[in-house]
């Protein structure tokens, strides 16, 4: 039976796809940089053998920087207090239901020592804008700092702080206090979605402490939030403004719908969309850090992350002490599935191996 009008439209189609498709994947193995119109094409892929064909070279451009191996963070969520109001997030301060705590320095160096042993190869210590530091600037903050410089001392090992928009003398202090990652997602690069995502936030200041933070000596690490409104013309811009900001870590996580926000009933994107950001992002950033989240879907998404090129694996916290993760509070934490033990047959699984982690650590 020959082919109908329709299916030899279709056919076609494909074919153009395939071929166009086929030029940007062979482009980007050659470290050729790839246009916003291309970004936007692989944005819109959907056929499952192009899919196949973009996560495979992903994964080639990954050897070719990297080799096999695997980065492991700790996460720890030092206070769930916040003084903003972010319209996707669990902790904004008119959530009355959200679970707040303020983690001891103790409690928090402890963990960080448990993390280290357990083969992490950095200690993320995060916070929201907790207004116990915040309002207080000179003297609260200090706290933190001194956290950090605690913390560095317990487990020698990179540290990166998430604490929100310091003022720039903070920054300074936490760079001198032995911080060397300094995160601050955007989550998008549109204003107008900014403001409906971080309503009464200043698009510009946050964006400026990033670069304010390489000035003091900080790696960077910048992030969009996948599933909240923004169009394929807007990641593309964000991976834009990414290049633009040398961001050394880049990071994409879907949505998840927090109860009790204004996003709660805001439907979650297709799972596959954060797999086909990470392998975008190899193809245009193939000697950065992208990280593989386990605060989305858990243990059981990590192999689709990895396999899509991501090589970090984010979002490792200690069980059963009372730590909470961002978008997922309490996924797989106390069945201690977000720990190193549990991550490693997954990176046997997908030829993978955990990085060295230097020596005199
Ligand atoms: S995303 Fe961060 S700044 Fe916004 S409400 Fe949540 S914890 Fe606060």
């Amino acid at each position: 039976m020959g082919l109908t009008q329709v299916d030899a439209a279709r056919y076609n189609i494909i074919t153009i796809m395939g071929i166009k498709l086929k030029d940007i994947l062979n482009k980007a193995e050659k470290g050729g940089r790839l246009t916003k119109e291309e970004i936007v094409f692989v944005l819109g892929l959907r056929q499952k053998d192009h899919i196949d064909a973009l996560f495979r070279t992903a994964r080639e451009l990954r050897r070719k920087y990297f080799g096999n191996d695997v980065l492991l963070y700790g996460f720890l969520y030092t206070s769930t207090y916040c003084r903003n109001n972010c319209s996707f997030c669990y902790y904004r301060v008119s959530n009355r239901d959200s679970r707040r705590y303020r983690k001891e320095e103790t409690e928090i160096i402890k963990a960080a020592v448990d993390l280290a042993r357990s083969g992490v190869h950095l200690i993320d210590l995060t916070m929201g804008e907790d207004p116990q530091f915040f309002n207080d600037k000179a003297h609260g903050l200090e706290s933190f700092v001194q956290l950090v410089k605690k913390v560095k001392a317990a487990v020698n090992l990179p540290i990166m702080v998430s604490p929100g928009v310091v003022p720039e003398p903070m920054l300074a202090r936490l760079a001198k206090a032995g911080a060397d990652w300094f995160a601050c997602y955007q989550e998008t690069h549109n204003r107008e979605l900014f403001k409906k995502l971080r309503p009464g936030q200043d698009y510009d200041k946050r964006f400026n402490t990033k670069k304010l933070a390489r000035k003091y000596g900080l790696l960077i690490e910048e992030g969009i939030l996948l599933g909240v409104g923004e169009t394929s013309e807007d990641i593309a811009h964000s991976i834009e403004v990414k290049r633009t900001l040398k961001a050394d870590q880049v990071r994409a996580m879907n949505f998840v719908p927090q109860k009790n926000t204004p996003m709660s009933n805001h439907p979650p994107p297709d799972p596959s969309k954060e797999l086909l950001i990470i392998a975008l992002m190899r193809l245009v950033f193939p000697e950065k850090l992208i990280p593989a989240t386990l605060d989305v879907e858990g243990l059981a998404g990590l192999k689709r992350r990895l396999e899509a090129g991501a090589n970090v694996v984010t979002s490792i916290v200690p069980p059963q002490q009372g730590l909470a993760g961002v978008a997922r509070s309490f996924l797989d934490i106390d069945n201690a599935h977000r720990t190193a033990g549990s991550v490693l047959p997954i990176l046997e699984d997908c030829g993978l191996k955990l990085a060295a982690v230097p020596s005199g650590n």
